[in-house]
């Protein structure tokens, strides 16, 4: 065959300008993409050597090789695979644009890819990155199977190809880089170790390279040469192993290489997914939480691979980001090796491996929860405020993470514990499940909100995570009974007969104390919304309480630590029928004498005890420290 030159397609010449102009700066990625074709042409050998066994002419000894010639600027990437046939260079490399070719191309007309080359291998089209770094490429390669012809494929990326006959002896192909002037770090074992290690760790066959050492001689001898071929990958693709074939100690290096925390995981979740959707996957729990998990950038843990090829760890929609402590590997072979960024948002693939993840690692931690309940408080110290966060995100197993919330609850300060636990020790006459949300575990301790409740023997769970004011948004009921918060709305903690006999009473204040009450509506008439007699005081004199639909302290707090603008809510004062303080104030109001001014210092006084109470700032310091001196000193 004589040396013929060819075209390419138009639109691989558009691709390859676009390569080779390209500022994209993880250049190294060409290695990645063709060390995996050579992984996938042994793969192909592998397969068809099943039903024909002389393509494999006696040489199974697998293995891809990479070989540098500094002086002449080369690099070779070399497979003993399945080759390729003067037709499938012509198909695979020049002539014919696959339609990766053409989706990549488009995807850079919309715009959509403008600043990131990667994408090239992920459409399909990954030979062609080699442009990124050479000048010239050239492909000598034999297919598998007695009688074929060895061929050569040379081109500089500049509008054509030539294809001629080559020796090969063995089946195979080699593909050669020249690199450009500017590629000055491919040619250095370090930098080719360390390209290989972080893209093709994990590829089954070993990448290999001939290693030069230098050992001292004797005195006045010339040092020694030797020459040593090393594999740069470990090849230890262990999540596609049989969890009994996978000791302890792997799954250990496994940890610290994905998570780089050198503890040992909580949990290993060692897991193959068969049926419908197919992957093998190995997650870890952490045991400690990494210091950048509350921050923004923090990226999740999960790498994606496609039959052992890494593929990205940047892959958003894998784990929801309320499992974003989660490190591992899950490999599918259900995606194309060179799967898009896009494909990979919207990818009804990546959707079912999620929900199958999702799953099993909430079976996981269910399971936790069981049998080692320590063990699970552990994660939950660590993680508990990342994870809650399922339960705003994620409908779909809203009941399976209602029961994996906990919370300190007035009864259990130290301890968190579940729904499920408060549920199981409500005293019979209680309805509903009650919480109170604050800044924090002291300020929801002492808050008046909880008076009533104690007096009943009521147990009220702390929300003292920020997070927790939308956690309980959607965190409505469980088993049928509703959350209610402490501080809003209206409670009803009686049962009829009870409750019938404190309406009385409060019926019986609201005459005694309604022109006291109109008095404070006056005063107090641009700070709050209305006054009412309260049925959640015992011993303090009146607290704020949010309507149903309003904002409370805590959500207004939170808000202005985001930078929102919180707009004006007026919250209910609600008074203690039973205080001595308002038979005073009562007295005060009633009382012909001109001391009437000293009612208001009264109002004053209480209102912000109030806002004390819920951690807001009281109106006035200075008049409320004196009003509180002179109160002391009446004796009061
Ligand atoms: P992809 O590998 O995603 O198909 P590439 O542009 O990287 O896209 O390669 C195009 C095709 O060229 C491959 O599908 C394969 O058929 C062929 N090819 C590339 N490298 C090799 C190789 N080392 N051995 C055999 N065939 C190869």
């Amino acid at each position: 065959m004589s040396k013929k030159t060819r075209k390419f397609k138009t639109e691989v010449q558009q691709l390859l300008d676009l390569v080779i102009h390209s500022l994209y700066s993880k250049k190294e990625i060409f290695l990645r993409e063709l060390i995996s074709n050579s992984s996938d042409a042994i793969d192909r050998l592998r397969f068809e050597s099943l039903t024909d066994k002389s393509l494999l002419e006696g040489d199974e000894d697998w293995k891809i090789k990479i070989a540098v010639d500094a002086d002449a600027r080369t690099l070779t990437i070399s497979d003993n695979g399945i080759g390729m046939t003067s037709e499938e260079l012509d198909r695979n490399l020049g002539t014919i644009a696959n339609s990766g070719t053409r989706n990549f191309l488009e995807a850079l007309k919309e715009g959509k890819a403008a600043a990131d080359l990667e994408m090239i291998g992920q459409f399909g089209v990954g030979f062609y990155a080699s442009f990124m770094v050479a000048d010239s490429v050239t492909v000598v390669t034999r297919h598998a199977g007695s009688g074929a012809e060895a061929l050569c494929w040379v081109s500089k990326g500049d509008g054509s190809y030539s294809v001629q006959e080559a020796e090969r002896e063995q089946r195979g192909t080699d593909v050669t880089l020249h690199l450009r002037e500017d590629v000055t770090d491919l040619l250095s074992e370090w930098r080719i170790r360390e390209v290989v290690k972080q893209y093709s760790d994990y590829i089954a066959y070993p990448v290999t390279m001939d290693v030069e050492r230098e050992e001292k001689g004797e005195e006045g001898e010339e040092p020694t040469k030797t020459i040593t071929e090393e594999t740069l990958n470990s090849m230890k693709a262990i999540w596609k192993k049989a969890k009994a074939d996978v000791t302890d100690e792997e799954y250990k290096e496994f940890y610290h290489h994905v998570s780089h925390d050198f503890g040992e995981p909580l949990r290993v979740v060692h897991y193959a997914a068969e049926g419908a959707t197919e992957f093998k996957s190995l997650m870890f729990i952490p045991a400690n939480a990494p210091f950048d998990m509350y921050m923004r950038e923090h990226q999740k843990g999960v790498q994606l691979y496609v039959r052992n090829v890494f593929i990205t760890d940047d892959c958003k929609d894998l784990l929801p980001d309320y499992l974003r402590f989660v490190c591992g590997v899950v490999d599918s072979s259900d995606l194309p090796l060179n799967v898009s960024r896009e494909m990979l948002q919207d990818a009804a693939v990546i959707r079912r491996i999620s929900k199958s993840l999702v799953s099993k690692l909430l079976g996981e931690l269910k399971d936790m929860q069981e049998k080692e309940a320590e063990a699970y408080r552990n994660f939950y110290a660590q993680f508990g405020r990342v994870f809650k966060e399922g339960v705003h995100q994620d409908f779909e197993n809203h009941d399976k993470l209602k029961e994996l919330v906990l919370f300190r609850s007035t009864k259990s300060e130290e301890v968190p514990i579940s729904l499920h636990d408060y549920v199981e020790r409500m005293p019979s006459s209680q309805k509903e499940i009650y919480f109170i949300t604050a800044d924090s575990q002291e300020a929801a301790a002492s808050s008046p909100h909880l008076e009533a409740f104690a007096a009943r023997d009521y147990e009220v769970l702390f929300m003292v995570d920020p997070i927790d004011e939308w956690v309980v948004q959607r965190l409505t009921e469980y088993d049928g009974k509703k959350l209610k918060a402490v501080d809003r709305g209206d409670v009803e903690l009686d049962d009829a007969e009870t409750k019938e006999a404190t309406e009385k009473k409060l019926k019986e204040a609201g005459e005694q104390y309604s022109e006291l009450m109109t008095a404070i509506q006056k005063h107090l008439d641009e700070d709050i919304k209305e006054v009412r007699l309260s049925k959640r005081l015992t011993g303090s004199v009146c607290c704020l309480v949010a309507d149903d639909a309003g904002m409370n302290a805590n959500m207004e707090r939170i808000m202005r630590a985001m930078n929102q603008e919180v707009p004006k809510s007026k919250r209910i004062l609600e008074v203690n029928p039973e205080h001595p303080l308002v038979d005073k104030m009562n007295g005060l109001q009633s009382s012909e004498e001109p001391a009437a001014g000293r009612l208001t210092d009264y109002i004053d006084l209480v209102y912000n005890q109030a806002l004390l109470a819920e951690g807001s700032q009281v109106k006035d310091t200075q008049r409320f420290t004196q009003l509180v001196t002179d109160l002391m000193v009446q004796g009061v």
